[in-house]
């Protein structure tokens, strides 16, 4: 049986836009992997007579109530209450998790623990208990006239580390099914492209499921799967693997969820290869991207935010009749960025990025959007020519910065580089 869940977020501080409901996503994300309905997202501020009004709407179209926020020590921290008396539960108060929030304070926060803390250890009698070892509020889950309603605390770092321990494991019990999804990753074609290919073949499927999310600048498939075991589930994600690869070619980069600087990192380490970066219009983002994975000094080298046109030439050695012939925005000089980089830091490979991210032309004329990514290999240097069109600036950054790591790793995999 599936079922369907609606998840009410309790804070004025949603309402007044003050912050955003992450937890929403965060759980929503977590829910559907798990074969659970989200049909309604709800954000009531710390006001007990309409959380009341949400919990009776909710009970009456959802069979999984999951809450958020309110339950820390003070007077508008009202969920407990709020839901019990909603449900008919009382209040009881365990002096173990009581002793717990005692030694979460002495021993983490080194204070004593305010009295007031006290209700926090109280919980709906009968209720599984849900830990928290990054806070103090537990959690809780309890089930009644056939609706499970669990309540969750509202910081995100501890509602996601609840989310994990407890939550999904106390979901997965209640069906008899398994779900496993699987994220195939694709650069170099639009959503609407990649959903023309295969839209014939994904209306069609019912179970193994296929869907498209357009992420900024690339596009992730999610295949997903019921079945009785979790082997099994992943037997039928083999063909929609299979299929995809078929249909749209070199463009899937990775069947793992992993991102563009990801998948380059685990081919040069296959390949044993390092990597230098001269970077103009990204400033720095695929030196940051590349940093940002465990591990990356293995095989990265470092690299040069080359912004001025007299840091290409005395850092990296551009020659200056190069600059005053073509422009700083020119294939020529990328390849010689991506030279300059590879001889100074000894790297196997060097990958430059220059354009114009606008939002005005550049100082000689060269119109937003227009983009050299350079690689210099050992078997020569190579350049990628683009026309991102005249999009935000961030967005022709992400974008290029995204090509730099695509003309990496098609270079690694063998495959033609310049043009996609
Ligand atoms: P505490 O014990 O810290 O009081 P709580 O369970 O009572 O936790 P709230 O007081 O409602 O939770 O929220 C604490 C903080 O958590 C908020 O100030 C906000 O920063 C964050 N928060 C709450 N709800 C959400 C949400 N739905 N999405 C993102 N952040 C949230």
């Amino acid at each position: 049986m599936s079922h369907t869940a609606e998840l009410i977020a309790v804070g004025t501080e949603l309402l007044l836009g003050n912050i955003a409901n992450t937890n929403a996503q965060t759980l929503s994300q977590s829910l559907s992997a798990l074969g659970v309905n989200v049909f309604w997202h709800t954000v009531v501020g710390d006001n007990p007579n309409r959380l009341r009004e949400a919990l009776d709407i909710a009970r009456r179209r959802a069979d999984i109530l999951i809450t958020t926020g309110g339950l820390g020590p003070t007077y508008d921290d009202l969920t407990k209450q709020t839901v019990c008396e909603a449900f008919g539960k009382p209040l009881i108060l365990h002096p173990g998790i009581l002793e717990d929030i005692r030694v979460f304070y002495e021993s983490a926060l080194h204070v004593p623990m305010p009295e007031n803390n006290t209700q926090q250890a109280q919980l709906p009698e009968g209720c599984t208990v849900f830990d928290n070892p990054v806070g103090t509020a537990p959690g809780c889950a309890f089930e009644c006239d056939g609706v499970h309603v669990l309540m969750l605390p509202g910081p995100p770092h501890e509602m996601e580390t609840m989310l994990r321990r407890h939550v999904e494991p106390y979901l997965r019990k209640l069906s008899h099914e398994v779900i496993v999804s699987q994220d195939i990753m694709t650069f170099g074609m639009g959503e609407s492209s990649v959903d023309e290919l295969l839209h014939e073949k994904m209306a069609h499927m019912t179970n193994p499921t296929l869907a498209t999310y357009a992420k900024p600048c690339e596009v992730r498939l999610r295949a997903t799967a019921k079945a009785a075991t979790e082997d099994a589930a992943r037997a039928m994600l083999a063909p929609v693997w299979e299929m995809v690869c078929e249909t749209l070619g070199d463009i899937v980069y990775s069947g793992d969820g992993g991102g563009l600087a990801d998948c380059c990192h685990g081919h040069l380490i296959r390949r044993g290869f390092t990597l230098a970066t001269a970077e103009s219009c990204t400033g720095g983002l695929v030196a940051e991207r590349m940093t940002a994975i465990p591990g990356a000094s293995g095989v990265y080298r470092g690299g040069v935010v080359s912004y001025w046109t007299s840091v290409k030439a005395d850092l990296l050695h551009v020659p200056q009749n190069l600059l005053d012939t073509y422009s700083p925005v020119s294939a020529e000089c990328a390849r010689a960025m991506a030279e300059g980089i590879r001889n100074l830091t000894g790297a196997d490979l060097g990958v430059s990025v220059t354009g114009t991210a606008g939002p005005d032309p550049d100082e000689r004329g060269v119109p937003v959007g227009i983009v050299y990514i350079g690689l210099a290999a050992p078997e020569g240097t190579f350049c990628r020519a683009l026309d991102l069109g005249r999009r935000r600036r961030d967005r022709i950054q992400g974008l290029a910065a995204n090509h730099a790591f695509d003309v990496v790793r098609r270079y690694l995999q063998g495959l033609p580089i310049e043009q996609i």
